[in-house]
């Protein structure tokens, strides 16, 4: 089948890409959340990107699975450090910093801001999603991919902090797909909440139904 080869000389090249051999750069503790939360920020070196990608290890404050939580987060500056509404991001790197600060694990923390078309895109995009289009279509629009994103280098990253095997905090299937591509064994996924509000409403129920993100379509509907 054209496809699957074409999926399979993908995923060599992706492979091939990162070959570069990721390795642990520096590890640094960083107090956040007022100090309640000691998280361990861990810098690499190899990445032929630069992008300056970050893993943030938690120790644990009730550790009872060997197998660390793993999220994988992609930068978004609107939504992370301003709490912006028109996306859920905030909310989710919350609440995986406050699940993974619990139960052990990993934040890998990728900067591909805007599903890595860049924040000045996203801004672009963000106003034809004002006249009426939805994030994909705006994207088209923009004659930017609809999802730029690439999760291999979070295997890699795994890998440099010697980590084969996750437990991974996510409802998009996408991220296990190519985690599990590039050597990883995905034991376990764990569901994410859905934290919806007025403005990011039609941002998760197009999410939902064009990505097959797994969220409960019912409650987007019920919560207001
Ligand atoms: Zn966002």
């Amino acid at each position: 089948m054209a496809s699957l080869g074409a999926l399979h000389v993908m995923a060599i090249y992706k492979r091939h890409i990162y070959m570069s051999e990721l390795k642990e750069r520096r590890r640094v503790v960083i107090p956040v959340r007022a100090g309640n939360v000691m998280a361990e920020f861990i810098s690499f070196s190899g990445d032929n990107t630069e992008k300056e990608h970050i893993a943030i290890h938690f120790t644990g404050k009730q550790k009872t699975n060997e197998i660390p939580l793993v999220r994988i987060h992609s930068e978004c500056l609107t939504g992370d450090v301003f709490g912006s509404g028109r996306c859920d991001c905030g909310e989710q790197l919350d609440e995986a910093i406050d699940k993974i600060d619990i139960e052990a694990g990993y934040i890998l923390y990728l900067r591909q801001e805007g599903r890595g078309i860049g924040l000045y895109a996203k801004l672009d995009a963000y106003d034809l999603q004002d006249q009426g289009y939805d994030t994909y279509q705006a994207n088209e629009m923009l004659h930017l991919p609809e999802d730029d994103r690439d999760f291999a280098i979070a295997a890699e990253m795994l890998k440099a902090v010697g980590v084969t095997q996750v437990r991974l905090l996510t409802n998009n299937p996408d991220k296990a797909l190519q985690l599990t591509q590039n050597d990883i064994d995905v034991v376990e996924i764990v569901p994410t909440g859905v934290h919806v509000n007025d403005h990011n409403r039609q941002y998760l129920e197009t999410k939902a139904l064009r990505k097959n993100h797994t969220l409960d379509t019912e409650k987007l509907k019920k919560q207001s």
